[in-house]
């Protein structure tokens, strides 16, 4: 357990013992630390506090559900007093249903560079690989008296080697060996459990490879980018929060410092825009494009493909 951070857990296990209700949140467009730290933590709340209604709040997102994590089910928590948990979010417009809002009280756990104050009692520490790795050491202060299930541990394990890239990325440390040795304890099968549902490619999955491989561009300072207009993520099958989905054949190429996936939403009437680095933090320009993130991994927005070269010509100034 991180020690500094025992008095802010005690603090937060009382509001949670205080409350009847308590509702989770996590951020829009979840990915794997988003969701394995909603479903893990609802899920030991359920075991530990049998007698008080816990709800994961969000809309579903079909790539996860339910091959990975259960349906959310919508909730009404008006007129009523109730706990909010904030995960995995830095700024509040991104949290998946505004009801937080609402709540008596909030209690945030991130691990995004703090930009803003969202909660009553706040936990941020951007030097954590996940959320998950956060959430588990604040469980570990109480395993003893509230255990931590296989089930909840199946769905923490997924955030950890989600936001870690399969602890690859150098946020990974000790400590996240440690969360993760919690997990394992509880006799969770990661092969079956975790990897496969994860992980799992079909051949259209190679055929997107490929058309990737012949489309993406290439700048002189190591910058890598494709593009996915509506019309091509039409031929190709894929919704618009897919299209980030194969960047990581860009990782670990010699010659690439930073690869970004632009994706467009037609309905929103704007481009997605995911960026991974390799070392040199990208998320300032993220910022200066309507998003955020972490070091090595931000996400953004464009409004029109007219803002693409500036995007290209920030990320080249890094290298
Ligand atoms: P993504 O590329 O969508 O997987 O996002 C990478 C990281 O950047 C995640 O930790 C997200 O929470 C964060 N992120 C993505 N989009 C935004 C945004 N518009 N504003 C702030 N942070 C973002």
């Amino acid at each position: 357990m991180i020690k500094q951070y025992k008095k802010i857990y005690k603090s937060i296990l009382n509001e949670i013992i205080k409350y009847d209700t308590i509702a989770v949140y996590r951020h829009t467009s979840p990915d794997f630390d988003a969701s394995g730290t909603q479903n893990g933590l609802v899920t030991w709340l359920k075991d530990s506090f049998p007698n008080k209604k816990i709800y994961p709040l969000g809309k579903d997102f079909i790539d996860f559900t339910p091959r990975l994590y259960p349906h959310i089910d919508e909730v009404s928590l008006d007129n009523q007093d109730f706990l909010a948990i904030i995960l995995d979010t830095g700024n509040s417009e991104r949290i998946d249903n505004q009801s937080f809002k609402n709540a008596k009280s909030i209690v945030r756990f991130d691990h995004h560079p703090k930009v803003e104050t969202i909660g009553h009692i706040e936990l941020v520490d951007d030097s954590l690989a996940s959320c998950s790795e956060l959430v588990l050491d604040f469980i570990s202060c109480f395993i003893k008296k509230y255990p931590l299930s296989p089930l909840a541990a199946k769905y923490f394990y997924s955030g950890i080697v989600g936001d870690s890239g399969r602890f690859l990325f150098s946020s990974v440390s000790i400590h996240t060996f440690e969360m993760a040795e919690l997990c394992l304890k509880t006799g969770i099968n990661i092969n079956k459990d975790v990897y496969l549902p994860m992980y799992e490619k079909d051949f259209h999955d190679l055929e997107i490879q490929q058309y990737l491989l012949n489309h993406y561009v290439l700048t002189d300072k190591g910058v890598a980018y494709y593009v996915l207009k509506d019309q091509d993520l039409k031929e190709l099958n894929l919704r618009t929060e897919q299209g980030k989905n194969y960047m990581s054949m860009f990782s670990n190429i010699k010659g690439i410092n930073c690869w970004v996936a632009i994706s467009e939403d037609k309905e929103k009437g704007e481009f997605r825009v995911s960026l991974r680095s390799k070392e040199k933090a990208i998320n300032k320009v993220a910022e200066m494009f309507r998003g955020g993130g972490h070091a090595q991994a931000s996400g953004a927005k464009l409004s029109s493909l007219d803002e693409l070269p500036s995007l290209i010509e920030e990320l080249n100034k890094l290298f």
